[in-house]
């Protein structure tokens, strides 16, 4: 099977970037190992919020906020984008206040409010007198399944081909182009998309790449609501307490915060030894200790007392893939020595929210050899957070 353009990995990224590719009239298959959405994007929290402190990603995130305001309107589906609002509750007043500041001067709305605002938009948040409170009102969260499904049959419609059930098992570089051998048959292609998740570094280290990639398990945990409360209806971020909340019906849903993630510094963040990826096995998915999922429970009562009583009711622990400043990776391979080879990885435990904007950039880099929507030097192989790692992985 010949196509222009392979992109391996059925996840928001890869379906992303095929519908991107497909706008673009180029001929191009996805080729996903299980289901679209098999991997993170099918175990995602799917928050939609721009609160960073990296200009370039508040940037991104801000494009891809409004593609998903109207991806009905580009795709033909629905994503089921839903606006609630984000509270970010921190006591590190200059770190909360530096994120505000790059996110104004992104255009972003977002401002520092005091108890009494706060208590307008969530009235049973206790907020203490040496925290402080920002909130971005244009956040939310979207369907992940319908996000991921959407990409792909728009995808489809404009001619591209989705081989679910199909895994890459090699990929060999021939002259002047790819051979991809899969469980049911070879494709061949002109240029490669590599945007398989956490498995993108060990497909890739067959080539003798080394991905300065490392992996996190990811904790989620969904609580039953105390009959009769209605906190927590807005996304929160709580990093006093350490985790992240947004409502699904009569249950809440929280996870890990970590404050890498959006607005803590990362120049000396070190990851151990254990958590490179040549460490882990891609596919695990663990379960939530009782320890953790209390220590959630309690930092949710902390918050709002009304939620004590908040029962745990399902949990489960994927890996994501971040890198050592916890910025993705878009970037063409050149400087592997494999110029028409492009990845779409390391996340970073936000790529879902950024997944219109990873797929049409790795789509311009394809079709242009340079992502033209927006400067993306913050998510290049090359830059400096990651050339130690490369040396050392
Ligand atoms: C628990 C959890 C909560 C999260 N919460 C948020 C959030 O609230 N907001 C946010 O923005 N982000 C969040 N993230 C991060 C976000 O989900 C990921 O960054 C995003 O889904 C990555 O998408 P992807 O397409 O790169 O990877 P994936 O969705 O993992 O897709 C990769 C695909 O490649 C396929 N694949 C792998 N190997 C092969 C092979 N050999 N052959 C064929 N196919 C292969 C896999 O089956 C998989 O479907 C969260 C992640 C987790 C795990």
């Amino acid at each position: 099977m010949k196509y222009e353009v392979v992109v391996i990995g059925g996840g928001t990224w890869g379906c992303s970037t095929a519908y991107h590719l497909a706008r673009m009239k180029r001929s191009v298959a996805v080729i996903e190992r299980g289901y679209v959405p098999y991997g993170q994007s099918g175990h995602t929290s799917a928050i939609i919020r721009q609160f960073y402190v990296n200009p370039a990603t508040a940037r991104m995130a801000r494009m891809s906020l409004e593609f998903f305001r109207h991806f009905s309107e580009y795709t033909g589906y629905n994503a089921f984008f839903k606006q609630t609002g984000m509270l970010a509750i921190s006591d590190d007043v200059d770190a909360l206040r530096r994120t505000v500041d790059v996110m104004k001067s992104e255009g972003i709305k977002c401002k520092i409010i005091d108890k009494d605002e706060a208590n307008l938009l969530e009235p049973s948040m206790t907020v203490a007198s040496d925290e402080v409170v920002a909130y971005e009102p244009d956040a939310g969260f979207a369907n992940p399944v319908a996000t991921a499904v959407g990409f792909s049959r728009a995808a489809e419609a404009l001619g591209a081909r989705i081989y679910q059930g199909t895994e890459v098992l090699s990929i060999e570089a021939k002259s002047s182009s790819w051979s991809v051998r899969t469980n049911s048959g070879e494709f061949d292609c002109e240029k490669l998309v590599v945007a398989a998740g956490t498995n993108t570094p060990r497909l890739l280290s067959q080539l003798g790449m080394r991905l300065p990639v490392f992996f996190l398990p990811f904790p989620v945990c969904y609580f039953m609501r105390p009959e009769g409360t209605n906190s927590a209806q807005r996304v929160i971020f709580d990093t006093v307490n350490n985790y992240y909340s947004k409502p699904e019906g009569d249950q809440i849903l929280l996870g890990a915060m970590h404050s890498e993630m959006s607005y803590g510094e990362t120049h000396d963040f070190a990851l151990p030894e254990n958590m490179r990826w040549s460490s882990c096995d891609p596919d695990f998915t663990g379960r939530v200790s009782y320890d953790t999922a209390s220590a959630y429970s309690a930092g949710l009562a902390a918050r709002f007392p009304e939620m004590s009583s908040a029962r745990i009711c399902r949990d489960f622990m994927p890996y994501i893939d971040i890198t050592p400043d916890w910025e993705p990776i878009i970037d063409n391979a050149s400087s592997f020595g494999f110029p028409s080879l492009y990845l779409g990885c390391g996340s970073s435990g936000h790529g879902f929210k950024l997944s219109p904007m990873a797929g049409r950039l790795l789509a311009e880099l394809v079709e242009y050899g340079e992502s033209r929507s927006m400067d993306t030097s913050a998510y290049s192989l090359s830059r400096k957070a990651l050339k130690n790692e490369q040396s050392e992985n």
